[in-house]
């Protein structure tokens, strides 16, 4: 049904662990270039390794390098490196992010700093520094992941993080017309609690009650977010810009616990 997405070069930031590496797993089976970054250098490396071998039948190949997305020279390299692996640069994706809780009577200067530095920040500067590369592309695509919490949901210790998602879809709007003539697509998904080791570190009273607030009453996987990542990838996606997709489950959707039914 969809064209075969075979020998595009990719960049997941953030793609060592979670929604990343479900992100490039995906790619990667779809037999492209693939460049994870992230900044634990064992972890990267085993993902790529990981990542890899599941993906030699398809002719997918994988690459750790290491980097902070939160510092602008961090992210040139990691893209200069996606670039040099897979022989030009087709999709970005910017995935990177934190989600460490700080209630707002208590959160210091530095804790607002580092959520927007890595989640908001760094997604201006990944995708700065890939822009050239994109520019050059047949098939040049942006891809934010974004969250419910923040532009549709707000959750108690979390204002900062949901600050900085809203934050990323205000980028895609305007980053989307900029890169419109270049015809470089610019679109985000919205995640709602998706099972990753960052979710897990929240505690199993925090997934149960979750679960129970999902109409599918099911955590979403990193399956679920990656297929709706490559379908922005796909050339049947080329039309679609500046736009957003949840993928929550129905979590958004009821007024109240009564109205689940
Ligand atoms: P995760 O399992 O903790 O993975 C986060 C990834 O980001 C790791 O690869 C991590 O690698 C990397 N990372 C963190 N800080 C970084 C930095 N400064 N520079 C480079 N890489 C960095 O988290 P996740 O749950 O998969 O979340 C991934 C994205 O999905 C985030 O943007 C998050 O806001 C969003 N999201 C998640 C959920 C959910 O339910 N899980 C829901 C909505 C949205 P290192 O630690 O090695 O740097």
């Amino acid at each position: 049904m969809f064209t075969a997405l075979t020998g595009r070069s990719v960049l997941v930031t953030g793609g060592t662990k979670g929604i990343g590496k479900g992100i490039a797993a995906g790619f990667a089976r779809e037999g492209t270039s693939v460049v994870i970054s992230g900044r634990d250098e064992e972890a990267g490396q085993q993902a790529a390794a990981e990542l890899s071998s599941a993906a030699a039948a398809s002719g997918g190949k994988v690459r750790y390098i290491s980097g902070n997305v939160a510092d602008p020279g961090s992210c040139a390299g990691i893209v200069a490196a996606a670039v040099d692996f897979g022989g030009g640069l087709d999709v970005v994706c910017c995935n990177a992010g934190i989600f460490p809780a700080a209630p707002l009577r208590e959160m210091t200067p530095a804790q607002l700093e580092e959520v927007l530095a890595v989640n908001l920040k760094g997604t201006f500067y990944a995708v700065q520094a890939a822009l050239p590369a994109l520019s050059e592309s047949a098939h040049g695509r942006v891809i934010v992941t974004s969250s419910i919490t923040g532009p549709i949901t707000g959750f108690t210790g979390w204002s900062h993080y949901g600050a900085s998602k809203a934050g990323q879809l205000g980028f895609v709007k305007s980053a989307a017309l900029e890169l419109a003539r270049s015809q470089v697509t610019v679109n985000a998904v919205m995640p709602g609690n998706i099972i990753t080791e960052g979710l897990g570190d929240l505690g199993d009273d925090y997934l149960r009650t979750m679960e129970a607030s999902i109409p599918l009453r099911r955590l979403g996987s990193i399956e679920d977010i990656a297929n709706a990542v490559l379908f922005l990838a796909s050339d049947e996606a080329a039309y679609i810009t500046g736009q957003t997709l949840v993928i929550d489950g129905g979590q958004t959707i009821p007024e109240s616990l009564e109205a689940m039914g």
